[in-house]
């Protein structure tokens, strides 16, 4: 990550004390992602598929090994960051890594398939709210799927994907771009920074193509720099910027945290961001060790 978007999480940190647990949190998780040696830790085995009209995202049936010492240092830290300030069940949560209680690849593999079941076990064991193990969790997902996201890169490019969630990990769109001059649309996913075009007027959650039930919300003269983009048929909303070029994970988790006002006019009027999957994945999560 670079320095300024590290910066600026500080900076929202100190002066947003709603969103400042999240920042805290994502700037670890992100300070971590930044260490390049995630790039040996993680291995996917992924394949080029005969992809063609499959709609299952590219770590659907895939082995993402994990160097588990890696892993549970990542885990150990978020949690030292969560038990440093007044979250409800915070010092539950920094016991239960200590102690042993919570493992750090049960978590990942629990929150990279967001199987809800398992989180809630996992929190019951830990004795921790289920919210704040999910939180946790996502955190600790990011330099994993980042890593995935990175990997995938090329084959996505050569993948026609038409759904509206992440091609890899199959996550619904944190947010959209309308990138450069010619203002394309990008949707980009707050798990692995993927990005993947989409047709501008068509909603990604329910594939709604129908203009009339299309519409935005957005701020008098901001329409056109940030909006929301709504769609009446399933309600759901996306926060859609115009950017110049890709953001990063960091910029993308940043700006979604710094917007959090446009969620509020939309949840206002009764749209929701679905979430967090579009598509029930399957994968499996397996320790390595450093040898291995
Ligand atoms: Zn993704
Ligand atoms: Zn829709």
């Amino acid at each position: 990550m670079s320095g300024t978007t590290l910066q600026r999480f500080e900076a929202l940190a100190r002066d947003d004390a709603v969103s400042a647990p999240l920042a805290r949190l994502y700037a670890a998780a992100l300070r971590s992602a930044a260490d390049p040696a995630w790039e040996v830790g993680v291995s996917i085995d992924f394949v080029a598929l005969p992809h063609g009209t499959s709609r299952a995202p590219l770590l659907h049936e895939r082995t993402i090994g994990v160097e588990s010492a890696r892993l549970a240092f990542l885990l150990d830290e978020l949690a030292r960051v969560v038990a440093s300030q007044s979250i409800e069940g915070g010092q539950e949560l920094r016991a239960a890594v200590t102690g042993g209680r919570l493992a750090a690849v049960a978590l990942l593999a629990a929150s990279i398939a967001h199987r809800e079941v398992e989180l809630e076990r996992l929190a019951v064991q830990a004795s921790v709210p289920s919210s704040l193990l999910t939180v946790a969790g996502q955190a600790l997902a990011l330099p994993v799927l980042g890593t995935c996201g990175r990997q995938a890169r090329d084959l996505v490019r050569q993948l026609a994907w038409r759904a509206g969630y992440c091609p890899v990990c199959g996550a619904w769109p944190a947010l959209a771009e309308l990138r450069g001059l010619e203002r394309s649309r990008w949707l980009r996913c707050g798990r692995c920074a993927s990005e993947w075009s989409y047709p501008h007027q068509q909603c990604p959650f329910c594939d709604n193509a129908d203009h009339r039930t299309l519409r935005y919300l957005a701020e008098e003269g901001k329409q056109d720099t940030q909006r929301v983009e709504v769609c009446e048929r399933c309600r759901g909303y996306l926060k859609t910027f115009s950017t110049i070029t890709a953001w990063s994970l960091g910029d993308l988790l940043l700006q979604d945290l710094m917007t959090v006002e446009l969620d509020l006019v939309a949840l206002d009027r009764e749209y929701r961001r679905p979430g967090p999957l579009g598509f029930q994945l399957d994968t499996r999560v397996v320790p390595r060790d450093r040898e291995a």
